[in-house]
């Protein structure tokens, strides 16, 4: 198939390039436009963006001029890395006009008509897609959103064991990395040398979304009945570059071994990657043995940035088990999992590759 046409609104942060540097790579798409704010539209990117990872910025992406994150871009999807307090209205609007909207942002993740998605999690989610266009009156446009960064490594971990024994309560601990805040985020004074327990918001969204992502869509409520299940969490910020680290436990409502609740991660597959989605990896949950491991430097690069480390499973003297999850924040996190979004649903022909415009 010949690569679709994408834009990247907010492409000037650190999402946005993070899409710029996959996309680049991805046979499946080709970047079209660019947008982010008034103090970027008209400037070509390499001037509009203080590009911040390994490498130089892309040769094909350089020049492509800035435009504002409007209806009127020249491609047929977009991914979004706007922030929460503004994409909303501008998702909107763009899916109104017939774009298929992918978003990083917290603003719809709720939306009881928008799939809250992570391919090898909730795939059947994307079901919400046709009662959305119905109660939006969109004809080819659409939202899916994918969750907050540490949800994502978390929900990934609590899948199998949810489906296997059931999930009751999770108490679960994060050291989430600087280039969670986007750039320039924290300041290099407030995040060197210490480790701030709060981060605004992130409690709340790590309460709700799993439960989202867990639950089960409901031909009679045409919506997700969440999950069953109660979520503590503790989010701190630590003087990491990327890669977000949790120390979890869970009480199961069926009782399991450590060898069974090991088995079943170990043996968890990835529909995304049975499609042949260019994104997905397996294992999509690598399970270490060593006591030290998973590291946020050692391990967060593992399976493209794309896998869900996890490690030290051992009993929890309070609940059931403990164990620690690392996943990389801005690829498996954002980019990369909106990126996977897109592809699942090309591949399930969900959204047909032949009714986008290709790039000729
Ligand atoms: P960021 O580095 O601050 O980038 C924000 C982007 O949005 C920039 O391109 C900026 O453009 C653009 N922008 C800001 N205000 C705008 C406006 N009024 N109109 C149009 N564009 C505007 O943030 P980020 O970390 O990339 O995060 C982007 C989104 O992804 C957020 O919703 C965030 O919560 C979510 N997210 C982030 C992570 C992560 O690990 N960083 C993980 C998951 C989800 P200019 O450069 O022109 O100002």
């Amino acid at each position: 198939m010949k690569p679709i046409r994408a834009g990247i609104l907010g492409a000037t942060g650190a999402v946005g390039q993070q899409f710029i540097q996959l996309l680049e790579g991805n046979p499946w798409f080709q970047i079209t436009a660019l947008a982010a704010s008034d103090r970027s539209v008209g400037a070509p990117y390499h001037k509009a963006c203080n590009w911040r990872l390994p490498g130089d910025c892309p040769a094909p992406v350089r020049e492509l001029v800035v435009q504002p994150c409007e209806p009127g871009l020249d491609c047929d999807i977009v991914f979004s890395a706007l922030p929460g307090s503004i994409a909303g209205p501008i998702e909107e609007r763009m899916a109104a006009a017939g774009y298929g909207v992918l978003s990083n942002a917290s603003s719809h993740r709720m939306d009881s008509d928008v799939p809250l998605l992570i391919p090898e999690v909730n795939p059947d989610h994307l079901r919400l897609i046709p009662i959305q266009r119905v109660n939006r009156g969109w004809d080819k446009g659409f939202i899916v959103t994918d969750p907050n960064c540490a949800t994502a490594g978390l929900t990934v971990a609590l899948k199998p064991l949810h489906d296997a024994f059931g999930i009751r309560r999770v108490l679960v601990t994060t050291m989430q990395a600087v280039s969670g805040a986007g750039y320039p985020g924290v300041p290099a004074l407030d995040s060197l040398d210490n480790v701030i327990p709060y981060i605004s918001e992130e409690e709340e969204k790590m309460t709700r979304e799993p439960r989202k992502l867990l639950g089960t869509f409901s031909e009679e409520a045409r919506s997700i009945v969440l999950a069953n299940m109660a979520i503590s969490p503790s989010c701190n910020r630590v003087a990491a570059r990327d890669g977000h680290l949790e120390a979890v436990s869970i009480e199961l409502e069926r009782k399991a071994s450590r060898e069974q609740v090991i088995a079943v991660l170990r043996s968890f597959q990835s529909l995304p990657f049975k499609l042949g989605c260019p994104s997905a990896v397996e294992p999509t949950i690598i399970v270490r043995d060593e006591p030290d491991r998973p590291q946020t430097f050692l391990d967060r690069d593992a399976g493209r940035g794309m896998a869900v480390t996890v490690g030290r499973v051992r009993p929890c003297e309070v609940l059931d088990f403990k164990f620690i999850v690392l996943s990389h924040n801005t690829i498996r996190g954002a980019a990369g999992g909106a990126i996977l979004n897109a592809e699942l649903m090309i591949a399930q022909q969900i959204v047909p590759a032949r009714s986008m415009r290709v790039v000729d």
